[in-house]
């Protein structure tokens, strides 16, 4: 079998050495030698600072939310957080469970990132952030949007989940905003089994969600705030570690596999407009098709043969019903309905990406 994306297993003595520090010391979770020492080496391998390690990406947005201060309504009324309907579902549902409204602005039908010129059209007096995506890795409008929100005095926090290690005009796209989230998730192109990060502009803030996420406690017994339980476990962090090491092969190894596929499909398909500068992790290898019967086709013909594409992502969240849309955002689910991931992770072999570029050229015929 085929699947869209499998974990990353690094070096097996190398974790079982880890594994045996973490027995010596019997020191669990609760910000353990091994999250700090990720967390300083993630820091510098991102080129960022004020970087919080937590239990995923979901708790990341979460967490980040609240440190930020933007959960509270106003006037009674829930505050409003614009979004994109293009991404995945977390990104909205943490909006929504977090007390306030997500309000979906459509996407640039290139790029696949939220138009900010939709997003402009969208703020009212209760909108109080803007939760852009680097969708697939591509980096967002992001001068435009910083620029929309400080002219009204809004916070950005990115979504930055497939942005791991994304570098724009020379720097990392994770210096953007108020805050990035990113997700390390087994499925992700750098994981910690189950993970995630928040990287804050503000070290005050950071020193915030670093109570947030361990009960609201500041120090003994005195509770400041209220808080969750986000920590990340030394098990986790042991894992980060030996992935962090091979990275370089991790990265090869997808390389390798996007360039069969885009070789061999090229020009075949519709594809995101990927922004001028902005390097690539390789994370995903989305296709768009001529429509949904076709990508239906395709996706039959694919799992005929063991392989299993994704659709990704699908359906657009402004047609999810627990998120109480309100708007109509018709270019991303007109993508949504059309786009197909295809498998793409290290140690795919190559002859089954040509065998798959095949089934889908046959399709596209
Ligand atoms: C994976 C993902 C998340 C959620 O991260 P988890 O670690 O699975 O909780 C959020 N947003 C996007 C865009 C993602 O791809």
């Amino acid at each position: 079998m085929t699947p869209v994306s499998k974990p990353y297993l690094p070096d097996r003595a190398k974790l079982d050495a880890y594994i045996d520090g973490i027995y010596q010391r019997q020191w669990l979770t609760n910000n353990g030698e091994l999250v700090q020492e990720l967390t300083r080496r993630l820091e510098t391998y991102l080129g960022v600072e004020n970087l919080l390690l937590v239990a995923n990406g979901t708790l990341a947005l979460q967490v980040a939310y609240r440190a930020l201060g933007l959960t509270k309504p106003i006037d009674g009324e829930p505050a409003e957080a614009i979004s994109s309907p293009f991404s995945f579902v977390a990104t909205a549902s943490t909006i929504k469970w977090e007390g306030m409204k997500p309000v979906f602005a459509d996407i640039d039908p290139q790029t696949w990132c939220l138009d900010p010129e939709n997003v402009e059209a969208l703020i009212s007096s209760r909108t109080r952030a803007l939760v852009p995506v680097h969708v697939f890795g591509n980096v967002c409008d992001v001068e435009r949007l910083d620029n929309i929100a400080s002219d009204h005095g809004l916070k950005v926090i990115y979504d930055a989940a497939h942005a791991f290690g994304v570098v724009h005009q020379g720097k990392t796209v994770l210096r953007w905003g108020d805050a990035s989230t990113l997700s390390f998730h087994a499925t992700k192109v750098f994981h910690t089994i189950e993970g995630g990060a928040v990287i804050f502009r503000d070290r005050e803030i950071l020193r915030r969600a670093q109570r947030i996420i361990n009960f609201g406690f500041a120090g003994g017994n005195r509770i400041t705030e209220l808080g969750l339980n986000a920590k990340m476990s030394e098990f986790q962090a042991a894992m980060g570690l030996c992935v962090l090491d091979e990275m370089e092969q991790n990265l090869a190894g997808r390389e390798s596999v996007w360039h069969v596929y885009a070789e061999e499909l090229g020009k075949t398909h519709g594809a995101q407009r990927r922004q001028i500068d902005c390097s690539n992790n390789y994370g995903y290898y989305p296709i768009v098709l001529n429509n949904e019967s076709q990508l239906l086709e395709l996706v039959s013909a694919l799992e005929r043969i063991q392989v299993m594409p994704r659709r990704y992502f699908y359906p657009s969240l402004d047609t999810v019903e627990s998120l109480e849309p309100k708007e109509y955002c018709p270019i991303s689910r007109e993508l949504a309905r059309r786009i197909l991931c295809l498998p793409i992770y290290a140690g795919l072999d190559l002859n089954q990406v040509k065998r798959i570029c095949d089934i889908v050229k046959a399709c596209l015929d």
